[in-house]
This record gives structure tokens, sequence and C-alpha cells, in this order.
């Protein structure tokens, strides 16, 4: 009985056993809801939530843990949350979590969109005048950006970076002395990204401010008549850049101060100096020399002297009077201290002759930039009218080198058009108000 006993046992044993196996086999499972193996997210995801079912502990792994991180809150039935960091590159990503249990096991594979970079400024144009050394951008932008910019402009060390909206401030070199304008371009892109398609130019202008020049001195004040020593002494304590004045030249050879070409019915240019020494301006001075001026430009040295030189009836006398304003001019060792106008060709072509580095400019308005600077003008001095019709001379002028004065500007609206136009200059019978227009511009 013995053997028999034994071999039951032993039949009862595997039947058992191998009925386990089967329960084993049944009792096996690993589920997972929702059922989705593939799960496509948007670059600014966040988190993604799982139910996990299963008889066996669970793990769950990433082969891409630095931005796909799983993790579960038990072993049996699992709450498995899946956290995604937001993808701040511009590629597509890809991970893949395995959930496992026992010998079971799912995979997730989580793609994630690459960031669209979306970048926008507050301003399509940066227009900045002297001596403004700064600018500021308000951009907003959902990735990092950097900055392409002209020597000239440089970012200030407190631009980090920050997701939205923020403002930029950029910082200026002075404007060299030789420029009156320049232009540069501020790109902005997605930092180490080189698409074009996500650029943002921005055009930066630097301009100069117009200068201030008085127009035959500062006379529009009781007692200081136009082309007076008194009004060229007040003009000079406005501290501005100069004041033009008029000159003639007399038959005996002094220069003189008007602006017609008489003074009370006395033409200048046939009368002898003597013949003039009995007229008076309204403030009772003597009609003034140009040597008398020099002598104040030269006590301040400073403010300077806009030297127009009239058309004289003929070219001799023109010639005579470009001789004698350039030798009293070297003469009081004021050259720095001059520029020269003149409605004639022959009398600016005889200045440029004499030295071409006299500042001259044209008055008459009849000749383009591009003949000035055939003929080596400093500039273009012409009428507010001219300019207002050819309205691309002052830019032209500019960028082939040449300064850009405006006469007789004297309204609030065309001080702010000229202004605008970005003139090197502009000569007014009201400098005083021109200068408190331009301190509000700045
Ligand atoms: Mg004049």
């Amino acid at each position: 009985m013995k053997p028999l006993k034994t071999g039951l046992f032993l039949f009862l044993y595997l039947l058992l056993s191998c009925h386990n196996s089967d329960l084993d086999e049944m009792k096996s499972f690993l589920t997972i809801q929702p059922a989705d193996s593939i799960v496509n997210l948007d670059a600014g995801a966040s988190s993604i939530f799982y139910t996990v079912t299963s008889d066996k502990s669970i793990r769950a792994v990433s082969d891409n843990p630095d931005w796909c991180k799983p993790s579960l809150s038990n072993v049996t039935i699992a709450n498995l949350k899946i956290a995604v960091s937001e993808n701040e590159m511009f590629q597509n990503r890809k991970a893949i979590v395995s959930v496992k249990s026992g010998s079971e096991n799912i995979n997730i594979s989580i793609n994630q969109a690459g960031v669209q970079p979306l970048i926008s400024v507050d301003q399509d144009f940066v227009f900045v005048r002297c001596p403004k050394l700064e600018f500021t951008l308000e951009i907003t932008s959902n990735v990092r950006i950097e900055f392409e910019l002209p020597e000239w402009i440089t970012e200030r060390k407190d631009n980090a970076w920050q997701k939205g909206k923020k403002k930029y401030n950029f910082t200026i070199s002075t404007l060299p002395d030789e420029m009156s304008y320049r232009e540069g371009v501020v790109r902005i892109k997605p930092e180490n990204e080189s698409a074009v398609n996500h650029l943002v130019l921005i055009p930066v202008i630097q301009r100069t401010t117009p200068k201030i020049i008085a127009h035959r001195g500062y006379w529009r004040v009781p007692d200081y008549p136009q082309n007076s020593l008194a009004s060229l002494q007040r003009a000079f304590e406005l501290d501005i850049y100069g004041s033009e004045l008029d000159v003639w030249i007399t038959k005996d050879g002094v220069v003189v101060l008007n602006h017609d070409p008489t003074i009370n019915g006395i033409n200048i240019e046939n009368s002898t100096y003597s013949a003039l020494q009995e007229v008076r301006l309204s403030n009772g001075e003597p009609i003034p020399t140009l040597a008398d001026c020099i002598d104040i430009v030269k006590r301040q040295e400073k403010t300077k002297l806009i030297i127009e030189i009239k058309p004289h009836s003929t070219v001799i006398n023109e010639n005579r009077a470009v001789a004698g304003v350039l030798e009293l001019v070297d003469r009081g060792g004021i050259a720095d201290l001059v520029d020269y106008i003149s409605f004639s060709q022959n009398i600016c072509k005889n200045l440029i002759a004499n030295n071409p580095r006299n500042r001259v400019a044209y008055l008459n308005g009849n000749l383009a930039p591009e003949a000035l600077k055939a003929e080596r003008y400093w500039g273009l001095d012409y009428s507010s009218g001219v300019l207002k019709t050819n309205t691309g001379w002052v830019q032209t002028a500019q960028n082939i080198g040449l300064k850009t004065n405006v006469w007789t500007v004297n309204t609030t609206a065309d001080f702010e058009y000229f202004i605008s136009m970005g003139v090197d200059f502009i000569t007014t019978d009201y400098p005083q108000d021109l200068k408190e227009i331009l301190l509000c511009w700045e």
C-alpha cells in the first residue's frame, strides 16, 4: 500500500501544482486607463494622469527622465502621474514611459511638440535724437531671446530674459561730430536659433538735434535792430550755434553789415565807408563793420558767425567782397568760428577755391545735393519752401556728407516739421523760442 499512497500524493501535488499555475496565469493582469499608448502633447503641457490596475507591484520608468517623470501613488491599484516639463526648445521630443508589473509591460509613447517662437515688440521703429543716448523696447516672447546689435548700440546689463512681456534697455554711443545721423538694426531672435522666419528687425535711427542759428542776430526785441552789434551780442548770449549776418563791401574795401543793397538811400557797393558814417541804426549804432563783429566773436570764442556775402552787382565786386571777408577772418584768427553762405554761386565757388576747408553753404535752392557735393560745398542752406517741396533733399544731402540748414523758420509748426525732418541747422528770427522747443524734444 505504501507505494500506492505515495503515488496518489504525487498525483494530487502535480494536479494542484498545475491548477495553481493556471490560476496564477489567469489572475496576472495589468491594465491602464485611458488605454492610449501614444500621447501627443503641446509644448506647454505639464502632467498626464492614468489609472493603473494590476495584481502585482507596479513600476514606472521613463527613458528620458530629464523632462518626463512618472510617479505612482501606490503599488497595486495606482494613480500614475507623468509629469512633463514645458518644452522650451524648438524641436519636438519623445520619451517612452514603461509601466511594468511582473512580466507585464505597457509602453506609453509621449510625443511633445517643440515650442513655436512668438516674439513681438511694442514698436517697429526707434528714433533717438541726441543728446539722448538710450531707448527701451517692450518685447513679448515665449522663448529665450538674444540680440544682434550694431556696434554703437549696447544692451544694458539688466536685460535678463523673462517669459512674456518685459522692457529691455539699450544704450547708444555718442554720435560722432562729423555725423548728423546714422541708422542700424536691432535683430531679435530666439536664443541659439538661426531660423530667419523667427527674426524680428527693429530699425534704429539716431539724429542730432538741429543747431540754432539766429537770423541777422537776435533782433526781435526793441533796440536790437537786425545786423547790429547789439543783436549780434544778444544772439551770442543765447548760447546757440551761431548768428547769421549779411555783408557788403564798400567801394573802398570796408566790409559792412546790412541786408539790403542800400541803407538810408545810399548804395553800399558804390559808396565809400566815410559816406556811410552818418548812417545810424534804429538803436543809434553806426553801421557795423565786419571787423567790429569779429572783435565780438574773438572775445567769446564759442558762438559762430555765419557770414552771408550778398550777391553784388558785379563779379568783380563779389570777388572783392570775398577777398575782404577772408582777409578779416584770417587776420582775426577765427576761421574755425566762421561758416559762409551766399545766394551767389560765384561767391561760393570763390570761397571754396580759396580754401576747400572753408565751410560754404549755398542759399538759392536751385541745386540738388549731388550737384553741391560735386562742387565741394560744405552744405545746403535752403528756404523752408524749397525743402518742403524737395522733401528728400535733407536725407540725400546727409547721406553724401553735406550739412543741411533751413531758413527762415519762425513758427512752432515749422520748427517741429524741420526737427522731424532732421536738418542739421535751423535759421530763425526767434532763436529763444526754438531753444525752448528743442529742450522739450530732448
Ligand atoms: Mg541773410
